[in-house]
């Protein structure tokens, strides 16, 4: 079985919500849509308060190369544009905040069926940049720039993503499952963009063997090849993907178009599709809902800009034991410290958990042992950089790979000596970029 060369570890999985089909949460009354749901600027509001809107008008436009539209998510009245929202990812964001009129009315000419094989390189182009599709695996880039890379910039391998190696998490799963031809249609627009013999992979961690089934079914007599992963995390973080599927290494600060890759998971290739095939924007997703402490757990299809607070009601509320909301995964999402935070175009899952019991104990001395060493996907030294962070010396850390580390936890994971070795490295790439302004 195919993964990738250096590091990674296996957390329990915990996919619990694996054979739980994708369910519809209605719309609640008011929809808050933040608009910094990407990566790069956030988006300018053209709209006002007490304007009626309709279900996939634009309401704020992209601001900048690195931006991305953000349209109504529901028909009804702008309530207020809010200055101050909590986001999932830890910060504030303004927001378009919309009282729905409960018609679910759509703006004209949108979500409906479009004969888009006919159309140019350049119109599909447009109607992925208009839609406002970003990355939904979470890191959020604009869909529309990564497709269009730099003409000096050959890209002849494109990779759908569908490992989810994050445990909980079976959003991408589920729409492998439930909506394969679609995928597939979006796959192929999206390869439609390069050379015609751009070779095209499908990897899958092999814990989802009814995906992989169905996407072989699906594929025989196609250029598109399933690639079978060895279930490891971070499989699905684009360098360890890359590594896997073509065995190219990035270096650090290289890009995937440096190594003639492409890589974009399966929800954003699903957006793609509704976006070509139906001129649809991005308005709502699918993610999964999940951890031992909520009353039912469920993979979603929700309106974005609906509150966890109607989420945790819809899924029947939380047990008293709750300590802990995760929106993401475990291994790589972000704590949150309110329910009041509306899911975004990267809301991939929400966790209710309690780790009591699972606390870390106090931080002891390095023993060192080498194991966050040997388990580094990027082949750093996360010992040596918790040091220099712990000495204030952020300076230093570039030279040790600071920026090439993506944040995957796997070396407190590992840690004997709890060090809270990612923490240490989040804050140690703050304090450097301060220190560089
Ligand atoms: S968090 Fe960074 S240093 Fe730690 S294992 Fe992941 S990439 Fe390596
Ligand atoms: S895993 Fe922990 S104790 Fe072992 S070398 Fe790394 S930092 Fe030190």
């Amino acid at each position: 079985m195919r993964t990738f060369k250096k590091g990674g570890i296996h957390p329990p999985e915990n996919k619990i919500t694996a054979d739980i089909g994708i369910e519809i949460l209605p719309t609640p009354d008011i929809v808050t849509i933040l608009l910094s749901q990407h990566l790069g600027k956030p988006a300018k509001p053209v709209v006002k308060k007490k304007q009626k809107v309709k279900k996939g008008q634009l309401i704020a436009e992209a601001d900048g190369f690195i931006s991305a539209h953000i349209h109504a998510t529901t028909s009804g009245m702008v309530k207020s544009i809010d200055e101050r929202v909590s986001s999932p990812a830890g910060q504030f964001s303004q927001a378009v905040v919309i009282e729905s009129d409960g018609q679910e009315e759509w703006a004209d000419g949108l979500n409906i069926d479009i004969d888009y094989e006919s159309l140019s390189r350049e119109e599909k182009l447009r109607k992925i940049q208009d839609a406002g599709i970003v990355g939904m695996g979470g890191a959020g880039f604009p869909a529309h720039v990564k497709l269009n890379p730099p003409p000096e910039k050959k890209v002849d391998t494109f990779i759908l993503n569908g490992a989810e190696c994050e445990p909980f998490l079976t959003t991408d799963h589920r729409l492998m499952l439930e909506k394969p031809e679609e995928i597939l249609k979006g796959l192929d627009i999206a390869a439609s963009f390069f050379d015609k013999d751009i070779k095209v992979y499908i990897g899958i961690e092999a814990n989802k063997a009814d995906a992989i089934k169905i996407m072989e079914e699906r594929t025989q007599g196609t250029r598109f090849e399933v690639v079978p992963l060895k279930a490891k995390f971070p499989q699905g973080c684009e360098k360890q993907l890359i590594n896997t599927v073509t065995g190219r290494v990035l270096a650090e600060g290289q890009l995937p178009f440096d190594v003639g890759c492409l890589v974009h998971n399966v929800a954003t290739i699903y957006a793609i599709y509704e976006a070509v095939a139906k001129n649809k924007p991005l308005i709502e997703r699918v993610f999964t809902v999940s951890g031992m402490e909520i009353n039912s757990r469920k993979n979603l299809r929700a309106t974005l800009g609906t509150k966890i607070t109607d989420i945790v009601d819809y899924c029947g509320g939380v047990t008293d034991e709750i300590n802990q909301v995760i929106v993401g995964g475990p291994m790589m999402g972000k704590a949150q410290f309110t329910f009041d935070v509306p899911i975004t175009k990267t809301t991939s899952g929400i966790l209710f958990i309690n780790n009591r019991g699972l606390e870390r104990s106090r931080e002891r001395a390095c023993i060192r042992c080498g194991k966050c060493v040997e388990v580094c996907p990027q082949g750093l030294q996360p010992w040596i950089m918790t040091d220099l962070a712990r000495l204030n010396q952020f300076e230093l850390l570039p030279a040790y790979g600071l920026n090439d580390c993506m944040e995957c936890g796997s070396c407190t994971f590992v840690c004997p000596a709890n060090r809270d070795i990612v923490h240490w490295i989040k804050y140690a790439k703050v304090m450097n970029t301060r220190q560089k302004r």
